[in-house]
């Protein structure tokens, strides 16, 4: 008997996450699998890389995570890094909107919105009345603006709510559905039939707060320790081009290599590439994974001397509110949520700009970028030195967006997908848009698919 093959598109986190428990978990079953990541890019990590350069540590995608997913955190551990762990500063639990051109504290908990300056007092006496809402439309796939404006008010939603959504996903709040995107606020409107209720029965059972987590050496410590991991198990500057069946196995295409032969397939490359990757084999397949739209971002990380901010960075950044018309969604202000960041006497931010409301952006080149973050640096944090150290990355397919229909477009690919025995999917495109939901559903996937190697489960 052969040692069944499983190729893994795609070497993100999702990709090296899938490959590694795979490992482990074939080996816990005492079941042998030959196992590869084939990876299009010349690195390991996809959107979650650090750069280090002479004392500033850049991250190019996101800066850490919640402490709450057991998964990351059994991954962490599993690898030997939870010393390398540090939890961020805990005043960058202080977070700011700019509204109305001024930066204004977000209000951390409901009852400190009724003192908040970011709100009016019609929109706090609106907000007071969130228990009393109207019910959901029946059978609606609603979107997150709908919802929050029918529970919390208008000046709320278009406040906090869809500032924060742009600034969690780079996306735009009137589109996106509330089942899919927050499935965690339709329960608790479903089970306590409003949010302040459903918060104060979770405060009686809580556990203690999530913290923001990430490593002394940034999140490319992860990514980095699984691509060793996985060494030559781990194949770069191979794009996956197409899926073919043949001879009851996978042949797997790619750009400048012969094709490989496997009995599974998973993919954790974003969905419209996973679609091209699958057209010749299925096209209802492929449509319906080219229907999920994804929204494009640059992040402009810009390091200065202390002395040239006008302010002090107390805190963990900014969002930066619709009205304000402004190309930049949030700046992060990275040296004062984590140490190491920033070399003694300098401080590292990160603009992030484009997304859903200005997906023209994504598009520009590295020197309109740098222009434009530090355009908008001077108009909201009075920053007019130029900076010491400067890198731009840009994200032309940065998040997927679940939009209404999100939950429709999902089982349509599950159920396409298991006309394929052999072949499946996993990551952000369908299993949540976080770092810590892309690891959770590797591990999932990994398990699932190990225990389907094992000689019992034929
Ligand atoms: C700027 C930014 C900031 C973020 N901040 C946060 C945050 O603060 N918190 C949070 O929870 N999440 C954040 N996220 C989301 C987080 O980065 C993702 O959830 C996570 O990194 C997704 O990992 P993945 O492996 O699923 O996808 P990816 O990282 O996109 O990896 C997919 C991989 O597939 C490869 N690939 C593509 N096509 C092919 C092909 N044809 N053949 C082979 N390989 C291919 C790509 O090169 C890539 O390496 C952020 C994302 C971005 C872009």
């Amino acid at each position: 008997m052969t040692t069944p093959r499983v190729i893994v598109a795609g070497g993100g986190i999702a990709g090296l996450t899938l490959a590694f428990t795979l490992e482990a978990e074939a080996a816990r079953l005492g079941v042998a699998a030959d196992v590869l990541v084939i990876e299009a890019g010349h690195d390991a990590g996809g959107h979650a890389r650090t750069v280090g350069d002479e004392g500033w540590l850049v991250e190019t995608g996101p800066n850490g995570f919640l402490d709450r997913e057991p998964e990351t955190m059994g991954l962490v551990e599993e690898l030997g890094l939870t010393h390398d762990l540090v939890e961020a500063n805990p005043a960058a639990r202080r977070r700011f909107v700019l509204r109305r051109g001024a930066l204004c504290p977000v209000p951390a908990s409901p009852p400190a919105v009724l003192t908040s300056r970011a709100i009016s007092w019609r929109g706090k006496l609106r907000l007071l009345g969130e228990p009393w809402a109207a019910p959901p439309p029946p059978h609606a796939d609603e979107t997150v603006f709908a919802f929050a404006e029918r529970r919390l008010g208008r000046e709320v939603a278009e406040a906090l709510v869809d500032t924060a959504v742009s600034g969690i996903s780079a996306g735009d709040s009137t589109a996106l559905s509330v089942r899919s995107q927050f499935p965690i606020l339709v329960e608790w409107e479903r089970e306590h039939g409003s949010l302040f209720r459903a918060m104060l029965a979770r405060r009686k059972t809580a556990t203690g707060r999530a913290r923001l987590t990430s490593f002394h050496g940034g999140q490319g410590t992860l990514t980095r320790a699984l691509a060793d991991r996985l060494g030559s198990r781990m194949m770069t500057g191979r794009a996956i081009t197409r899926v073919a069946r043949h001879s009851g196995a996978w042949q797997v295409h790619m750009a400048g290599g012969p094709p490989m032969v496997a009995d599974h397939v998973v993919f954790t490359t974003p969905a419209h590439r996973t679609s091209a990757a699958v057209r010749d084999l299925d096209r209802e397949l492929a449509d319906a994974l080219a229907s999920i739209p994804y929204s494009g971002l640059a992040v402009v990380a810009l390091g200065y001397a202390v002395a040239s901010l006008p302010r002090p960075l107390n805190g963990y950044g900014y969002l930066v509110a619709r009205a304000e018309r402004l190309a930049t969604m949030g700046v992060l202000w990275e040296s004062s949520i984590f140490p190491g960041r920033a070399p003694d006497g300098a401080a590292l931010l990160r603009v992030f700009l484009g997304g859903a409301r200005r997906p023209d952006v994504a598009g520009l080149d590295e020197e309109a970028l740098t222009t434009l973050a530090r355009s908008e640096l001077v108009k909201v944090m009075g920053i007019a030195d130029r900076p010491i150290r400067q890198h731009v990355f840009r994200w032309p397919s940065a998040i997927a967006q679940y939009t209404v229909g999100h939950d429709e477009r999902v089982r349509a690919i599950r159920a396409r997908l298991a006309e394929h025995p052999g072949l499946d999917l996993c990551g952000t495109a369908c299993d949540g848009v976080s770092f810590n939901q892309a690891i959770a559903a590797a591990r999932r996937t990994a398990r699932t698919l190990a225990a389907r190697l094992a000689p019992s489960s034929s």
